[in-house]
């Protein structure tokens, strides 16, 4: 069968990212605290947490060739968010009670002072982002507001409330637009002027929580991963509508990651398995679902289409839709699996039996080459962050240590 070359996991079958696999570099074990958020440092060897022990690590590889910390502060409240500029040295860190705090991180990252903090929210802080060139703080949290302030003065400028929790938030400095994701799975495309917030649009096609986004500046695309276990990449400048779903995963998505110079996008789920995902690659808007109360291949009815069902004494069945065509057929009309890359089926769908045959009698027209890479990372991911220049990815899973791994023959 044509159609089922690509098992997972797909360890063997070469992708349209050649046959590079991530490498498993080190493990930094037994973290005394669940960590919410991590930072992997670019000047140096080293990670920054933010833990549920309410506090703040600087972690850096000493010359036995193990991490130690070289900060721990301790904060007044658990620190759920984090951002950090490695040029300003600059640690803003949003808190469960609503609070974010400012901290300068030392050069030698051997000291940390604690600058300003200002209440920014009613519950607790789930994203915070710095501009430097629009001189503003962006924060959101789950009392459904997002809310910005000056960078120089810490005086609140606006704020935007949304119909539910807020959960993750992205800024574009040259269009001055939040991205800013909620448990509800829309996303808010907000464009700031002063201190207005104006809705452009919002985006609905997750059918659970938004947990990680990821911009595209160079591209103008937008990556949400969901707790439905999708990946959607929207196609903001292309202004079209254009979005492509990139399913990958059994489990909810904890975080994605960019790479923009190879365009790389990596998504990891909370069983622990990994895609990294060839943006490159030409991809086919999947099908909208036909609305239809009997088989459109063999025409049985529906089990809710009552009259048929009555008329012609049948029993009606289960409608399942074709996923590469979209069109609505009975359990016996769509027996088939495969996977289907260029419409971001890199795991097996379900499609019909004239979607079926057409694949076999047309294989040159059907290129079933992955256009992503899977692993397994064998535990469940919580959180991850990724250093683009040293390809280094690391990843911190649930029983609370952090694995770092080489990503660069995938770049
Ligand atoms: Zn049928
Ligand atoms: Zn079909």
């Amino acid at each position: 069968m044509a159609a089922t070359i690509n098992e997972r996991p797909c360890s063997s079958a070469a992708s349209s990212l050649g046959d590079g696999k991530p490498e498993f570099i080190q493990k930094i074990e037994n973290q005394i605290a669940r960590i919410n958020a991590i930072y992997l440092l670019q000047k140096e060897d080293g990670v920054i947490t933010i833990s549920e022990d309410r506090a703040i690590r600087v972690l850096l590889k000493r010359d036995s060739g193990q991490f130690w910390p070289s900060i721990v502060e301790f904060l007044t409240s658990v620190p759920l968010s984090v951002y950090y500029d490695e040029d300003t040295l600059s640690l803003l860190v949003g808190m469960v009670n609503g609070t974010v705090y400012e901290y300068t991180i030392a050069a030698d990252f051997n000291s940390i002072q604690q600058n300003r903090h200002w209440e920014a929210h009613t519950m607790g802080v789930t994203g915070v982002v710095s501009s430097n060139s629009a001189r503003m703080i962006f924060s959101c949290s789950k009392d459904k507001t997002i809310v910005w302030h000056c960078a120089d003065t810490s005086v609140k400028i606006g704020s935007y409330l949304v119909d539910s929790l807020c959960t993750t938030i992205k800024f574009d400095p040259e269009s001055k637009i939040c991205f800013v994701g909620d448990y509800n799975g829309n996303i808010y495309v907000l464009r700031i002027v002063g201190n207005s917030g104006q809705q452009i649009s919002k985006l609905s096609a997750h059918t659970a929580a938004i947990t990680s986004l990821a911009w595209d500046s160079k591209r103008g695309q937008l990556y949400s991963g969901g707790a439905d276990s999708l990946v959607i990449a929207w196609d903001i400048a292309g202004q079209k509508g254009n979005c492509y779903e990139l399913n990958g995963h059994d489990s909810k998505i904890s975080a994605l990651v960019l790479a923009e110079n190879p365009a790389r996008l990596f998504s990891v789920d909370e069983s622990g398995h990994l895609v990294c995902w060839d943006l490159k690659a030409k991809r086919i808007m999947a099908p909208g679902w036909h609305d239809h109360d009997r088989c459109e291949l063999c025409d049985v009815p529906f089990f809710w289409n009552v009259k048929l069902c009555w008329d012609r004494k049948t029993v009606g069945v289960r409608r399942h839709h074709c996923r590469t065509c979209g069109h609505s057929v009975c359990g016996n009309c769509c027996s088939h699996f495969t996977t289907f890359p260029a419409m971001g089926f890199e795991k097996k769908t379900r499609i019909c039996n004239t979607c079926h045959s057409k694949m076999q009698q047309y294989p040159d027209q059907f290129d079933l080459t992955p256009l992503a890479v899977q692993c397994e990372l064998n535990k469940g991911i919580a959180t991850m962050c990724l250093h683009e220049d040293t390809g280094k990815l690391a990843a911190v899973s649930f029983d609370r240590s952090i694995m770092l791994w080489d990503v660069s023959k995938l770049l």
